[in-house]
């Protein structure tokens, strides 16, 4: 089985704090993304290296964690622009569900 050599980018590769799975790397906007809908719409801004979380549990979980953290509303979300590959991720998601 092929295995695509991917050059050493760790920076750029982090799991979700919540559910561990690997975040949606946004390098246009120096994010990570993860939409898990158990802890809502959640970033990380690498250059402050701080989250952002949609849910207000969320943000109040990372601040638990001792994570520097903004909680924003999800309209901000929308209004950041961040919706378009939010978008596409969730097809993404939508289409290896239907096959699986
Ligand atoms: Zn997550």
């Amino acid at each position: 089985m092929p295995e695509p050599s991917l050059p050493v980018l760790n920076s750029k590769e982090m799991n979700c704090v919540f559910c561990d799975k690997t975040m949606f790397y946004s390098g246009e906007n120096f994010v990570h993304v993860c939409l898990e809908q158990s802890h809502g719409t959640l970033c990380y801004f690498e250059p402050d290296q701080c989250w952002f979380a949609a849910s207000e549990s969320t943000a109040l979980e990372l601040g638990k964690r001792g994570l520097k953290f903004h909680f924003i509303p999800r309209s901000v979300f929308e209004n950041a622009n961040l919706t378009e590959f939010v978008c596409d991720y969730k097809e993404e998601d939508n289409k290896s569900s239907q096959v699986s």
